[in-house]
């Protein structure tokens, strides 16, 4: 059973335009990922990369199509909602740590309140994902006392907290410092050698090139083309990928 199915996604966002029109951001936006699998998404700048993601674990609502995940499907049913959401952990570019808890109160939050650990239980399987991020001697800091690749780590973290069967990462190197990227793409690098099912969007080449099983090519709201990391820097088949691909390498 694959983790991710994405059939013929489309999505409107609700916004006006002069004409009273809708924007069309999805339109028929298909994708298969097995489960330990990782998944590089690539495209320019406004092609639907973070939209077709949050689309995943109900971040944001679609209108035709369909999306299964882990054998659920995502229906307007919120009891699918919340099963989905408890399975897909999710990282964005800004960390979105609580700025009043500490780092091990930031990530054992969400474990004792959703999954309803005691906190002794949430607190131990927090500092043991601080190890694993690599930062744990960060413990007792507040997010504000840390670097931005120390945050992004905390980020990942907190939602490993939850014991996701899927991470979604939405570029979440871009906004660090250059000196700062390789440490959070590391931490990526162990959680995919760990045969976590992740999806990535990211312009790091390096990374989908060495961790990614595939990439994902989007452009304007449909998925292009998707291939291995060697087909599709070096042998791309669309015109659309040839294009990109000249412009960011
Ligand atoms: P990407 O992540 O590939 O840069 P996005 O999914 O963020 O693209 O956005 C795709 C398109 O949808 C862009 O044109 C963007 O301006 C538009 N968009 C994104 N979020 C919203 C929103 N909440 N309301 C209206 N339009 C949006
Ligand atoms: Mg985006």
């Amino acid at each position: 059973m694959p983790a991710i199915i994405a059939q013929d996604v489309h999505k409107w966002f609700d916004i006006p335009k002069k004409d009273g029109g809708k924007f069309h951001v999805l339109k028929g936006a298909n994708l298969t990922v097995e489960s330990g699998e990782v998944v590089v998404i690539m495209g320019p700048s406004g092609s639907g990369k973070s939209t077709f993601i949050r689309t995943f674990n109900a971040l944001e609502p679609y209108q035709q199509g369909r999306i299964e995940i882990d054998g659920v499907e995502l229906s307007e049913d919120l009891k699918n909602i919340e099963t989905i959401r408890r399975e897909v952990g999710m990282v964005f570019q800004q960390f979105n740590l609580f700025p009043h808890l500490t780092v091990l109160e930031n990530i054992a939050l969400a474990p004792v309140h959703v999954r309803k650990w005691g906190k002794g239980k949430a607190q131990e399987v927090a500092m043991e994902l601080l190890d694993r991020v690599g930062i744990l001697e960060q413990a007792k800091k507040y997010p504000g006392q840390l670097s931005g690749g120390q945050q992004q780590r905390v980020a990942i973290a907190r939602a490993l907290a939850m014991q996701p069967k899927i991470m979604l990462f939405d570029e979440p190197t871009s906004a660090l410092d250059p000196e700062m990227v390789r440490e959070v793409l590391d931490a990526m690098r162990t959680l995919a050698d760990s045969g976590m099912t992740m999806v990535t969007v990211t312009h790091e080449v390096g990374f989908a090139r060495e961790v990614a099983d595939r990439i994902v090519f989007m452009d304007d709201g449909v998925v292009v083309e998707v291939a291995t990391p060697d087909d599709f820097f070096n042998h791309p088949q669309e015109d659309r990928t040839k294009q990109f691909l000249s412009q960011i390498l």
